[in-house]
């Protein structure tokens, strides 16, 4: 491993969050480094439109707005590393940040390492992951073409899958455990509008079937106890929710009930100059926008707290 590396400001991850703290801080002067992980670019790299997003009339690809936002964090000298953090110390400063490739010693750490897809925890979801098991339809959706697909779940992300879904398959049954939808009106409106979808309400899926790939799944009723079996299901799409991506974080940093890490309105986290941004210290919001703003103000009090460790004139 190369020698420990000095920084003021280590980031780790590159989503929205990450990589808008890396504009704030290289803007003002305190090459930060990003340590860009596993998912170069985030969750957000995967969305097809990003629609919302203010300035985007017309809206803009998930990929493409991350590509965007890589360049305007390099433009003002951020340092982008794709490496996997593998281990944290957070006991003393300088804190210490290990990678696969190398080591960082730092003043301050802005956390942004997002969330990930829960999973439903079915015999065979693991094994059969990329053979007919997905959690992403705009990454996987097109192998589908022509054929039956499901969907698990009834928030917006299950919702915006389904409708998605069906330029692609013949038909996309929505799997819902209970009677009404938890996502907005007008995403429900979508898809039960949507001829190519039914809508499985009150349903479980039970059992993935198949020997070396997906070849249909099992559903059950929890009003009635009817038991389907949807043979001709080619592709299984999960969207259930996000779980946070705390684990390396565990035992220095306080996370709630639900792991989710605990900061304050200055995205200060329990340590002294380190703080948390973006989907892995909230779990209500969980928009670019938002996530974004979470960035700019960790990277703005990151920046305060280092001048106010070294004096007035450090960073312009
Ligand atoms: P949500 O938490 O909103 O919804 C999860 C859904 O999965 C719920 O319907 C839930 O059922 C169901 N579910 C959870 N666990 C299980 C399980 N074990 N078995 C079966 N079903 C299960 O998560 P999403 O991923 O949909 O969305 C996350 C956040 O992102 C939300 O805040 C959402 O509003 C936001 N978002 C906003 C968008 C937009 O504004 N355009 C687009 C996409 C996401 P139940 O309802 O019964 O609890």
């Amino acid at each position: 491993m190369s020698e420990r590396q000095k920084k003021d400001l280590v980031i780790i991850g590159g989503g929205p969050a990450g990589l808008t703290a890396a504009i704030y801080a290289a803007r003002a002067g305190m090459e930060p480094v990003v340590i860009n992980g596993p998912e170069p670019g985030g969750q957000i790299t995967t969305t097809d439109e990003l629609e919302n997003f203010p300035g985007f009339p017309k809206g803009i690809g998930g990929f493409e707005y991350m590509q965007k936002v890589t360049s305007q964090a390099e433009r003002f000298g951020a340092e982008l590393v794709y490496e996997v953090v593998e281990n944290v110390n957070f006991d003393d400063k300088p804190y210490i940040i290990d990678t696969d490739f190398s080591s960082y010693e730092a003043e301050s750490v802005i956390i942004a390492t997002g969330a990930e897809p829960k999973k439903l925890g079915l015999e065979k979801e693991d094994k059969f992951r990329g053979s007919g098991v997905s959690y992403c339809a705009t990454c996987d959706g097109a192998f589908y073409k022509g054929d039956e697909i499901a969907v698990v779940g009834g928030g917006n992300v299950a919702l915006e899958e389904a409708d998605y879904l069906t330029q692609f398959g013949s038909k996309v049954y929505l799997i819902h455990r209970r009677s009404e939808f938890r996502g907005t009106e007008i995403l429900s409106d979508r898809v039960k509008n949507n001829d190519k979808i039914e809508i499985l309400w009150n349903n479980e899926v039970t059992e993935i079937l198949g020997d070396d790939e997906l070849s249909g799944i099992v559903v059950e009723n929890n009003k009635t106890g009817e038991r389907k079996e949807l043979t001709d299901v080619e592709g299984f799409f999960i969207a259930i929710g996000y779980d946070p991506r705390t684990e390396l974080f565990e035992n220095d940093i306080v996370l709630n009930e639900k792991r989710y890490i605990v900061t304050n309105e200055k995205q200060e986290t329990n340590k002294e100059g380190i703080y948390a941004a973006g989907d892995v210290q909230d779990p209500d919001y969980r928009q670019v926008i938002t996530s974004a703003a979470a960035g700019a103000k960790a990277a703005m009090e990151a920046n305060q707290y280092i001048t106010s460790l070294k004096g007035d004139s450090v960073y312009v």
